[in-house]
């Protein structure tokens, strides 16, 4: 996928500036910029912010939309929710990537996270959305947050700590994130996880990336006992359905969601609620084929 800035007069403006996200060169998403607030080149990837009129800031990453203002609430409620909410007491927290801060956000969310991890490769991305995304990474400065710059494979393959959930919050697997999809990282994540602990990552579109998806699936179903598909409607994502594969060595997302904690948390969400958790593993038979092979 490449994001390239066009320059289009039309009868209209003055000047129409576009940007477009290409999805296998052959399909695109094309939205209106109203002003460029930042490119740049950290060591990792090239970073652009734009702001656009129908979705507000937009953090994109090698040309590919990351988040944008109107819709990272349902990618970070849906990535945070569904295995926080599945997890009895999800103490300690990993969360992989994520360097906008919206799923560290939606982590503290929940009164039993003691502390949670971020290990983020590049400090550009962090500190480029703390500067125009505040109300996103406002919580990567909170003191229960614990914030690494390293790549998070390096990062399992070093320590010695156990968490309760890890969530992978990955770009896709291009570039540095592309170690983060494979079968030797997933097998660190159940090794660092306790004995009652959940690894969820987010797996692509399962309309453009199947090939990705289901090896996704297949490697974790070979690691993990329990390994489930659930997915939500993201705007700005390739196809705007996006999936998540949920991991557990104990815990059943439908079975153990853990409805006493969701009516006592009265959780302030756009998306989530305990129907969407329940509906969203409800899977459109091309998701149930490709699982099933
Ligand atoms: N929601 C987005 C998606 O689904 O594609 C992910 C957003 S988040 C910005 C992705 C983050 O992963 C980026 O900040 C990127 O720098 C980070 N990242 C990529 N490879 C990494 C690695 N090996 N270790 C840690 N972070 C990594």
């Amino acid at each position: 996928m490449s994001g390239d800035i066009i320059r289009e007069e039309s009868m209209t403006d003055l000047w129409n500036v576009w940007f477009s996200e290409l999805h296998q060169n052959r399909v695109g998403l094309t939205i209106k910029v109203k002003r460029l607030l930042y490119s740049g080149e950290s060591p990792f990837q090239r970073i652009d912010i734009l702001d656009t009129y129908e979705f507000g800031k937009m953090l994109v990453l090698y040309g590919s939309i990351m988040i944008t203002e109107k819709d990272e609430f349902i990618y970070h409620e849906m990535l945070g929710h569904v295995p926080l909410f599945t997890h009895p007491n999800p103490k300690e927290v990993l969360v992989i990537g994520g360097g906008d801060g919206g799923t560290v956000r939606e982590t503290l969310k929940h009164p039993e996270v003691e502390r949670v991890t971020m290990v983020e490769i590049d400090e550009l991305v962090v500190r480029k959305c703390q500067e125009f995304f505040p109300e996103v990474a406002g919580q990567i400065s909170n003191p229960k947050t614990r914030l690494l710059f390293a790549d998070g494979e390096k990062f399992l393959s070093s320590t010695q700590e156990k968490f309760d959930v890890i969530l992978c919050d990955a770009a896709d697997p291009i570039g540095p994130a592309e170690v983060l999809f494979q079968k030797s990282f997933h097998q660190m994540a159940y090794d660092r996880l306790n004995d009652d602990g959940i690894f969820v990552t987010q797996s692509e579109s399962p309309y453009f990336h199947q090939r990705t998806f289901k090896k996704l699936y297949e490697n974790l179903s070979r690691i993990f006992p329990i390994v489930r598909v659930y997915w939500a409607y993201i705007p700005t994502y390739p196809s705007a359905i996006w999936s998540f594969t949920f991991c557990s060595k104990k815990y059943d997302p439908l079975a153990d969601f853990d409805r006493e904690r969701y009516n006592k948390l009265q959780l302030e969400t756009n998306y989530y609620n305990d129907e969407i958790h329940h509906a969203a593993f409800v899977l459109p038979n091309f998701i149930r084929k490709l699982i099933n092979g």
